[in-house]
């Protein structure tokens, strides 16, 4: 069996060496062989650089080179689309996923005859608070909100046999959210419970805005409830706006002089129905967009050089 392993890189030049040492002392440990694709998501370090030399003295290594960072979703993306395994595994370049728990995956996967084994967080060691917190509640709320169940506490680690990676390989949507892709693709799925590591080195190279952007993706490409809430919110606005006239044209009928005072209810109304037709036209126009990132069919990555390929 041949084993791919996918790891993304962006600016990791202070861990990118020892990801491989770790990487290469426990898979030459198994009996299978294995490949190492180190996509480097358009680093501006000397990540490529050290990538390069240890693809000179082990041809195992091989590079995907990003012409820019195009984001590690497309980066996983690029290696999912250009392994040769018969299984893969996608793994954080900073060993904050234990190299080691590979083998336990690999163990799972073959007792289990499981198509996919993800790997669940028990314990996060070394994360900030607010990460722990948003990251808990999104995956929570975002089941909620989806037709489809998501493993919670599950980031990308995970091992997926060839089935899911053909299955990926056809997936034609752009803005992939990864984790749920697969969920959504059924097959047998089990877990694998293991304690996330700190960073080895380094600083985390998902800022604020990217998780957003990332939760966003996972929201609006998995559930359809936040349109619907806004149709809800717009019955519910139509309905006081019909009660209101009503009131309106039964003080007109017995009480006319009551009616000049308007100004305050004028001034509510406005600002309410302002909020509620902005809150339609928004959710709108994030399907919309989803629409247009689909209709625009642009490749999601533009891999610069191959080598060892
Ligand atoms: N990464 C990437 N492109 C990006 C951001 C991150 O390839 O634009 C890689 C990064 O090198 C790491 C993995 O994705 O291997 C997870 O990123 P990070 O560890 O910074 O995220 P965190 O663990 O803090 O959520
Ligand atoms: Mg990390």
């Amino acid at each position: 069996m041949l084993l791919s392993v996918i790891i993304p890189c962006y600016n990791e030049e202070l861990v990118i060496e020892e990801t491989y040492k770790r990487l290469t002392s426990v898979l030459g440990s198994m009996q299978h062989s294995y490949e190492l694709i180190f996509i480097n998501d358009g680093s501006r370090d000397k990540t490529y650089d050290i990538l390069f030399q240890l693809s000179e003295k082990d041809a195992k290594v091989k590079i995907l080179h990003f012409s820019r960072n195009f984001g590690h979703q497309c980066a996983v993306t690029a290696g999912i689309n250009h392994c040769n395994g018969d299984a893969a595994v996608i793994i954080d370049s900073d060993l904050q996923d234990p190299p080691e728990v590979i083998i336990d995956m690999l163990k799972i996967m073959e007792e289990e005859k499981a198509n996919v084994v993800y790997g669940v967080r028990k314990k996060r060691k070394g994360e900030t608070w607010f990460k722990l917190v948003t990251a808990k509640y999104f995956y929570r709320i975002l089941n909620s909100l989806s037709d489809v169940k998501f493993p919670v506490d599950t980031g990308d680690f995970r091992l997926i046999d060839r089935n899911i990676i053909d299955t990926f390989n056809r997936m034609e949507e752009k803005n992939k959210y990864i984790r749920g892709l697969i969920s959504w693709m059924g097959y047998k799925q089990v877990p694998c419970y293991y304690e996330r590591e700190e960073r080895f080195a380094g600083e985390t190279k998902y800022p604020l805005k990217k998780m957003l952007k990332f939760a966003m993706i996972g929201v609006f490409y998995f559930s359809k409830k936040p349109l619907k809430l806004a149709t809800y919110i717009g019955f519910i606005s139509v309905a006081i706006g019909i009660l209101y006239a009503l009131i309106a044209l039964i003080t007109k009928l017995i009480n006319p002089s009551a009616l000049v005072t308007g100004w305050t209810t004028i001034i509510v109304l406005i600002v309410f129905f302002g909020g509620v037709q902005l809150i339609t036209i928004g959710v709108l126009g994030q399907y919309i967009g989803n629409l247009f990132d689909e209709a625009k069919k642009r490749p999601e990555y533009i891999v610069g050089k191959k080598i060892n390929f």
